[in-house]
């Protein structure tokens, strides 16, 4: 397949709409759009990423008018949710509209909504004849793809076209809230920071209820994720290591010495939107092993910390 590359959403919006899978920048993550009218369009992302079919897809609307389309029932701390962040970096999940097909929803009879804010995405979302399913634009396991250029890496051939951006703002994969029963649940920590959750609606959960018989809230985080080749080594801000050759340092605290690769960050902001870019960088440059200082996990230390110790659990 013969994968175009341009900087129009008229041209990527075209593609998607006559069947095509198309990647987009958002502030996230680079994402791999198909049009839920196209259930081919569908199949095909799953293709391209090597991604399971029991791990649902998060579906991309224009705004809110377009909701109603996709979902059914929003409750009131939805409602909250939705006044205060969209558009922005957080997907709620909420009973499907009966028009989403069971493969976006991996067979669930929820779905996760999210309305993106970067300018181009949107531009991109409002020539789409319908809402756009569309998981992180990566091969399944490895970092999310933060430029253009990750994902063409990932996708060059597999895909049908790639909407040139600039590099994601954020550089860590949305908030997912579930809205969709009695009790508000965090299952991905983002940008949006549970703090902020909080301050719209206090009840939001960190931790499901503890029930072994019950599937996994989100069926996605049982899998692995995020990962280099290299091997990731979890750190504390000046902790005394035998530092290995070929190796390469994240965080936020002067680095042990010796390192090849060094990513000095100068905020938690910084540290989220360089990580997977620097994952990437390593594995390019044949780095053996990545130590990565766990920040404390207030504010948005709690995204990066989730990350990174899945990142690590690989190996
Ligand atoms: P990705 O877009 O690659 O970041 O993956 C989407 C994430 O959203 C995965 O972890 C999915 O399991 C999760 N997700 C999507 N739809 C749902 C849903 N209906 N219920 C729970 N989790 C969902
Ligand atoms: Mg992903």
């Amino acid at each position: 397949m013969q994968t175009t590359i341009t900087s129009s959403p008229e041209e990527a919006a075209a593609i998607l709409n006559s069947g095509g899978v198309v990647a987009f920048p958002t502030e996230t993550v680079y994402g791999l759009g198909a049009s839920i009218c196209h259930p081919q369009a569908i199949s095909q992302i799953f293709k391209a990423k090597g991604r399971p079919g029991d791990n649902p897809l998060i579906v991309h609307i224009y705004n809110i008018e377009q909701l109603a389309a996709v979902a059914d029932e929003i409750n009131g701390d939805a409602k909250r949710l939705i006044e205060h962040f969209f558009p922005g970096p957080l997907t709620l999940v909420l009973k499907k509209n009966p028009r989403v097909p069971d493969t976006v929803t991996a067979g669930l009879q929820t779905v996760g909504i999210r309305c993106p804010l970067n300018p181009v995405a949107r531009e991109f979302l409002r020539l789409c004849d319908c809402p756009v399913a569309a998981p992180s634009a990566n091969l399944s396991g490895l970092p999310s793809a933060t430029s253009w250029e990750a994902v063409y890496e990932d996708l060059d051939g597999k895909i049908d076209c790639v909407l040139r951006g600039t590099p994601s703002a954020i550089g860590l994969e949305s908030t997912i809230v579930d809205c969709s029963g009695s009790q508000p649940l965090l299952l991905r920590a983002g940008a949006i920071t549970l703090e902020q959750l909080q301050a719209i609606v206090p009840a939001i959960a960190t931790e499901a209820p503890t029930d072994k018989e019950a599937p996994p809230k989100s069926p996605g985080l049982k899998y692995p994720h995020y990962a280099p080749k290299a091997a990731i080594v979890l750190c504390h801000a000046h902790e005394k290591m035998v530092i290995e050759p070929s190796s390469a340092y994240i965080g936020l605290s002067e680095p042990p010495q010796g390192v090849s690769l060094l990513k000095l960050c100068n905020s938690l902001e910084e540290y989220g939107r360089e990580l997977f870019s620097f994952f990437r960088h390593c594995d390019a440059n044949g780095v053996h092993i990545i130590y990565c200082e766990l920040p404390s996990d207030e504010g948005l230390g709690r995204a990066i910390r989730d990350r990174l110790m899945r990142a690590a659990e690989k190996k």
